[in-house]
C-alpha cells in the first residue's frame, strides 16, 4: 500500500518529498490505479501519462505531461524539478530528456491491462461519450500522496493516465501546479483526482489552500472547495490534505476515492469512501 511505503520513509527520518514520490511510485506499479500501469487509453489506444511533484518548503515543482513508456513519471517530474531550471516538460523534449537522465522507458505494454484494453473497445464507438461521466461511476482513478516531515517540509505528488479515451495529446488537472497538485510549508500539500477539465478551471489544490487562509478547518477547507468545484464548473472530483500542523482533510464528490492516511502513530486508515 502506498501509504505505508511513505510512511516508513517518514519513520526512518526521511524527507517529506522522498515519502510522496515513494508513495506514488509504489501506486503507479499497482494495476488497480489509473496511474503508471493499469492506466486509461486515449483514443487511439495509447497510454499517455502526467505526472507532477511539489516541495512546500522551496515552493519548487516538476512536471510532465503526456509522456509515453515511463513506469514512474512521477520521478521524472521530480528530475525536471531538481535537475533543470524549468517546471513543466512535454512531448519529444521530455523523452529526450529522460533519455538523458537514463530514465528507464518500457514497452507500453507494461502499462496496459486487459481491463483497460476492455473498456477502450467498449467506450471506441461509444456515441455521446463523455469523460466526466466516468467520475460518477468508474471506481478508479489517479494517484496522489501529500505529506509532513519531522521537519516540518511539506510536499505533494500525483500521477495520473488522465481521462479514458481522452484526445492523443490531451494534459489534466495533474501536471498542473495549482489545479492537481500544490505544496507550500506555510498551508498544507494538496493532491487532487477527477475530472481534470474541471478541476484546472477551479484551480482546485491552491483553492484548498484558500480556504484554509481564510480560516477553515483542514476538512472543511477541501470539503468546501470541492463542492465549489460542482457549483462553479459542474465538476467531480475529490482532493486529499495535509497541513504544517498534521490536520488531515479528505473529501470528493464522486461515489468513491480510495483513501489511506496516517499519523505519528504509525495507524494506518483506509477506505474508499468517506
Ligand atoms: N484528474 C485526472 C485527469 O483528468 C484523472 C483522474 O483523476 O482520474 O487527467
Amino acid at each position: 500500500m502506498g501509504c505505508r511505503v511513505g510512511l516508513e520513509v517518514l519513520q526512518s527520518g526521511g524527507p517529506a518529498l522522498d515519502a510522496v514520490e515513494a508513495a506514488v511510485r509504489q501506486l503507479e506499479a499497482d494495476p488497480t490505479f489509473d496511474a503508471g500501469c493499469g492506466s486509461f487509453l486515449n483514443e487511439d489506444g495509447e497510454v499517455e501519462l502526467d505526472a507532477s511533484i511539489m516541495d512546500g518548503a522551496k515552493l519548487k515543482a516538476g512536471a510532465v505531461a503526456a509522456v509515453r513508456r515511463l513506469l514512474h513519471p512521477v520521478t521524472f517530474a521530480r528530475k525536471i524539478m531538481e535537475k533543470t531550471d524549468h517546471l513543466l516538460l512535454v512531448g519529444t523534449g521530455a523523452e529526450k530528456f529522460a533519455r538523458k537522465m537514463g530514465t528507464k522507458f518500457c514497452p507500453t505494454t507494461a502499462l496496459l491491462t486487459g481491463r483497460e484494453l476492455g473498456l477502450w473497445k467498449k467506450l471506441r464507438k461509444k456515441k455521446g461519450f463523455h469523460a466526466k461521466t466516468v467520475f460518477s461511476g468508474h471506481p478508479k482513478g489517479t494517484v496522489g500522496a501529500v505529506a509532513l516531515d519531522s521537519w516540518g517540509n511539506l510536499a505533494a505528488a500525483t500521477s495520473t493516465g488522465g481521462t479514458p479515451r481522452k484526445m492523443a495529446g490531451r494534459v489534466g488537472d495533474t501536471p498542473v501546479i495549482g489545479a492537481g497538485t500544490y505544496a507550500d510549508n506555510t498551508l498544507g500539500a494538496v493532491s487532487c483526482t477527477g475530472w481534470g477539465e474541471g478541476i484546472i478551471r477551479i484551480g482546485l489544490a491552491r483553492r484548498v489552500l484558500s480556504y484554509l487562509e481564510g480560516g477553515a478547518s483542514a476538512r472543511v477547507a477541501v470539503k468546501r472547495a470541492v463542492e465549489e468545484m460542482r457549483r462553479r464548473v459542474d465538476g467531480y472530483g475529490g482532493a486529499i490534505l495535509v497541513t504544517p500542523k498534521g490536520q488531515i482533510g479528505l473529501y470528493h464528490n464522486t461515489p468513491r476515492m480510495a483513501f489511506a492516511y496516517s499519523d505519528k502513530t504509525g495507524d494506518v486508515k483506509a477506505g474508499i469512501k468517506i
